[in-house]
């Protein structure tokens, strides 16, 4: 057996969310094919951490297994209980859900959108840093690379997050930006210089498909604690007339408007969305200056169900 000294040991813990998932369900299929993808392109030693519900508990078991069995290569994971999690994360769902979920229903329904705002709750305390991924991704890039962009991260970053690459936040924000003149929801321009502004350059949010979790940080940030209750996130919200519907996002593009020192800002190859809804629903205009991404792929992100060209 072959000891690592200390030092060199790192934390290489990769989050899924695996839950209301049937036998039929695509996600069972984005599970498994994520799960492989990461597997056969990299080179770290890799912790998956599950979160699963009852009904799809076997489901990932016997998707690990099957893709254990097919790769020659073992996966190291733990499964967590999504009741638990639920119900650890609950005053900070209940918190976000009246502003950021489509339909808000109870705390533990929509609990599965807000887990990276607690994961430092969920997460055991040895763990210091941690990816929370979606599972309809795609991995052109080692996943080590993703890890390397927690050493770039600023002193006071306690999330590691893409810009969303729609105008989806351009339409959220038409009724505040009418009455002010903001970059909050306008696509990135290197021309539109106002050197005053948190993001002079324009600012269309962030997408929450990777996330990049620095928990021992934010387990000690007093600030971090306060914006998350209630009286914060409505502060927030009222100040900038927000209803969203994509949850943990919604808020993380508040957060990066009103507090850009606590997100570090990754560049759109890590998480390389495809989904172009937007273009066809009235932003057809705008809609190539906010998806374009001029940077090398490492992960693409087939959301809203788009197929993932490989
Ligand atoms: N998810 C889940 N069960 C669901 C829906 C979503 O576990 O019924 C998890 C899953 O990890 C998924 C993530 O939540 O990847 C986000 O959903 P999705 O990727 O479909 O959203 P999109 O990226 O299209 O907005
Ligand atoms: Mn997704």
């Amino acid at each position: 057996v072959n000891f690592l000294p200390v030092k060199t040991i790192k934390d290489f813990n990769v989050w899924l969310i695996f839950t209301k998932v049937t036998e039929k369900s695509p996600l069972k299929y984005k599970f498994h094919n994520l799960l492989e993808n990461i597997l056969n392109i990299s080179s770290v030693p890799l912790k998956f951490h599950i979160i699963v519900d009852n009904s799809s508990r076997n489901l990932a078991v016997n998707e690990i297994s099957d893709v254990v069995s097919h790769s020659n290569k073992p996966i190291h994971y733990n499964l967590y209980d999504m009741d638990i999690c639920a119900k650890v994360i609950s005053d900070i769902v209940e918190a976000m859900m009246p502003h950021f979920s489509s339909k808000p229903g109870t705390y533990y329904s929509d609990a599965l959108f807000y887990i990276s705002l607690g994961l430092y709750r969920i997460a055991p305390h040895s763990q210091n840093r941690a990816v929370l991924l979606d599972c309809d991704l795609y991995f052109k890039k080692d996943i080590r690379v993703v890890f390397e962009e927690f050493d770039r991260f600023k002193s006071t970053a306690l999330y590691g997050l893409a810009p969303e690459l729609t105008p989806v936040y351009r339409h959220i924000l038409q009724g505040y930006k009418m009455k002010h003149n903001s970059t909050f929801g306008e696509y990135y321009h290197p021309k539109n210089i106002t050197k005053t502004m948190p993001h002079p350059r324009g600012f269309q949010g962030y997408n929450s498909g990777v996330v990049l979790i620095n928990l021992s940080a934010i387990r000690k940030s007093e600030e971090y604690s306060v914006i998350l209750r209630t009286k914060s996130v409505q502060s927030l919200t009222s100040k900038y007339k927000f209803r969203g519907h994509l949850g943990d996002q919604d808020f993380y593009t508040l957060m990066g408007f009103e507090y850009p020192h606590l997100i570090q800002t990754l560049n759109c190859g890590f998480n390389r969305q495809l989904c172009v809804w937007w273009r066809d629903h009235g932003y057809r205009d705008v809609f190539d200056h906010y998806f374009k991404c001029k940077h090398p792929v490492v992960i693409l992100h087939g959301n809203c169900n788009t197929k993932i060209p490989k």
